[in-house]
């Protein structure tokens, strides 16, 4: 007998954030997705392991390729943004790079926006180039225009975080994917501060979601994560990527038609860049993962409460001089952040203090409850200076055009009681 729940994707976030792909009666009726610590699978005869290696059959051969807890949250992340495939990595930055090689190659180009995790940055800025892919970033993130007018035959993709980093602006999602579709353009969302609890980039126009899996949806800082999920939609032969007509044409005597009509992108990047660069993610991690996705929709509820709360605190007190949070009134991303994130927009907010780089040191040395740390999405709160840590080494105006000052500080705001996180920057504060 075949567990229903774990097919039904009429039923709720919460009930599919616990059931959703695992069916115990493939996995000898263990209640939890077991974690297959093996390296390698037996093939059982000739011809299965043939058919497996011309990607004939699903299965399993090689844990760099997959295992079996890796299918199981690879089908729950799916259901749960609302996709048909994902590929799971080893980090974050392992799935996003994966995910730009996937689409451009020397030659190619990609337009981003300007406010986008460090690493992100550093990706697209200092070594993507060096393999002949460049990026050109929009000025304003909000302007359609601004995209259509870099946007040429080389462009390969669009990439934006919904939620940016660290000054937390919006991108008008729905707005930007009209632009890039009217060009045979994918559009590749970072969700990582939003989770697909908060935001589901794919009901409002995004092709590919990518995300840091180390922070919301593992929720307790115990495991370095990526996953990459495919809307399943996008048509890749529309001769803009000659490399998906070739993997094509070379697999479609093996796999069939039906096969290759459905998640091409996701085929080629697990075969090519998952198996060849060999970012796989461990199962343990996978077993961690899931287990923090079985709360993924309470911590949020609590963690969006807190943040709006700290926000409201932070922007009243006189030691702080600007709070970067769409969820107040008076943020330039309000209205967006209504249109978007009925939920609230995330538990991330960044601060500037007075006194400069002085008054920032004196809170990241002063805070109790806080911990200094370079991470965001933890159950716990956390707080970072992100000029001298986060995005160190980046320009000075790269950094301006993300928000970056010397008296700005990124807070990630966890799940504890509200008043015991306002108590502590209180005291911090005014130490
Ligand atoms: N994207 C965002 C928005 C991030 O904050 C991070 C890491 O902080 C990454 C991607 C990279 O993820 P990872 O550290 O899991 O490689």
């Amino acid at each position: 007998m075949s567990y229903s729940a774990c097919y039904d994707e009429t039923l709720g976030f919460t009930t599919r954030q616990l059931h959703a792909g695992y069916d115990p009666a493939e996995h000898n009726r263990a209640k939890t997705a077991p974690v297959y610590q093996t390296a390698v699978f037996e093939l059982g005869s000739y011809e299965r392991g043939l058919r497996l290696f011309e990607y004939a059959e699903e299965g399993h051969s090689y844990v760099r390729f997959s295992n079996p807890t890796n299918t199981v949250l690879e089908k729950r992340i799916s259901s749960l943004e609302g996709g048909s495939a994902a590929v799971s990595f080893a980090s974050g930055m392992a799935g996003i790079s994966s995910t730009i090689l996937n689409l451009a190659k020397a030659g190619d180009e990609i337009v981003s926006i300007k406010t986008l995790y460090g690493g992100s940055t550093t990706l697209f800025e200092k070594l993507l180039p060096d393999y002949g892919i460049h990026t050109r970033f929009v000025e304003h993130e909000n302007d359609p225009e601004e995209y259509r007018a870099l946007i040429n035959e080389k462009t390969k993709a669009v990439y934006v975080e919904s939620l940016g980093n660290p000054g937390i602006n919006i991108v008008d999602l729905e707005a930007v994917a009209a632009v890039a579709h009217e060009y045979g353009v994918p559009v590749v969302v970072d969700n990582t501060f939003a989770t697909p609890y908060l935001f589901r980039p794919f009901e409002h126009g995004a092709d590919i979601v990518c995300y840091s899996a180390t922070k919301f949806l593992a929720g307790h800082g115990t495991t370095i994560a990526g996953l990459v999920v495919e809307k399943g939609d996008f048509n890749w032969r529309s001769g803009r990527f000659p490399q998906f007509d070739k993997y094509y044409a070379d697999n479609v005597e093996f796999m069939g038609e039906e096969v290759l009509s459905r998640e091409l992108f996701t085929k080629r990047l697990r075969q090519t860049y998952l198996t060849d660069l060999g970012a796989h993610m461990s199962p343990t991690s996978a077993f961690l993962l899931m287990q923090g996705i079985e709360t993924l929709s309470l911590r949020m509820r609590q963690h969006v409460k807190n943040a709006q709360d700290v926000a409201e605190f932070l922007e009243a007190h006189p030691a702080v001089k600007q709070v970067n949070y769409p969820g107040l009134k008076n943020s330039p991303y309000y209205d967006l952040s209504q249109k978007y994130f009925p939920e609230g927009p995330g538990a991330i907010l960044s601060i500037r203090v007075n006194g400069g780089l002085e008054g920032a040191k004196k809170v990241v040395n002063n805070v109790k409850l806080f911990d200094y740390m370079v991470n965001v999405g933890d159950a716990k709160s956390l707080i970072v200076h992100s000029a001298s840590t986060t995005h160190y080494g980046q320009s000075k105006e790269m950094q301006e055009a993300a928000g970056v000052y010397e008296d700005t500080l990124r807070l990630s705001i966890g799940i504890e009681d509200t008043e015991d996180l306002i108590n502590d920057l209180r005291q911090a504060l005014e130490s």
